[in-house]
């Protein structure tokens, strides 16, 4: 099957960014947000040998993935998106990885269900790194203190942080905190760089870039 060109183009970008920065393609995972486009739209990508998705909605990806997953065994599917508490049973249950821990409450929902079901999504906490009072996400100056709870208090096994960099501003610097907060801390894995600034992010380290746009086109504008 030939493969899209918007996923050729992201796989040649994320190579090159890889060579230019000296790192092993492999260890970039791309994630490919698939969010608000059906199965129609998701089918020819994974024909090309994409396995990894995001969703940012845990109803939209209930509706929509089940019968995917069942065709496409080793398919795996992350939550980039943000996450209510009350949906954290269906989250643990669905995700492979959960991109978007940002508040004790969630931390502890997420507790209880990854013991009671016995699965280990792997999990991000967001950092909030332009401070924007809209935008979800533990404060930089928040973030050591808040690792500690998660693993203490929660029982949960953080792997990495992400981040959103505010719309207006040069993302690098971004990059560069949430590297920093995560060498700190220990954590390995660094969720950050979206269709308009993963080659970037791979410079500053992502491990997990999460694009949309580039691969399946511009979503209609009442969408996120
Ligand atoms: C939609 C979304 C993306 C993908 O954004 P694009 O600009 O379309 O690549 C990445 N991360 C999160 C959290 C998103 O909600």
């Amino acid at each position: 099957m030939s493969e899209p060109e918007g996923l050729s183009k992201v796989r040649a970008e994320i190579a090159r960014a890889c060579r230019d920065a000296g790192r092993d393609p492999a260890s970039v995972t791309l994630v490919a947000v698939s969010k608000t486009f059906g199965a129609e739209a998701v089918e020819p990508v994974i024909g090309a040998g994409q396995r990894v998705f995001g969703e940012n909605r845990v109803q939209e990806a209930k509706a929509k993935w089940p019968p995917l997953l069942a065709r496409h065994p080793g398919t795996e599917l992350h939550l980039v998106g943000a996450l209510q508490s009350n949906k954290a049973k269906d989250a643990v249950k669905l995700f492979e990885a959960i991109h978007s821990v940002d508040r004790p409450s969630l931390a502890e929902a997420l507790g209880k269900e990854i013991a009671r079901q016995s699965r280990r999504p792997l999990l991000f906490v967001e950092i909030n790194t332009g401070a924007e009072a809209q935008k979800a996400g533990v404060l930089p100056q928040d973030a050591d203190a808040f690792l500690t709870a998660c693993r203490d208090r929660y029982g949960l096994a953080i792997s990495g942080l992400m981040c959103i960099p505010p719309h207006d501003e040069a993302p690098a610097p971004h990059f560069a905190l949430t590297a920093k907060i995560a060498r700190r801390n220990g954590l390995s894995l660094l969720s950050m760089g979206m269709s308009a600034d993963y080659t970037t992010a791979i410079a500053f380290g992502a491990t997990h870039v999460r694009i949309g746009t580039a691969i399946f086109g511009a979503r209609s504008k009442n969408e996120l």
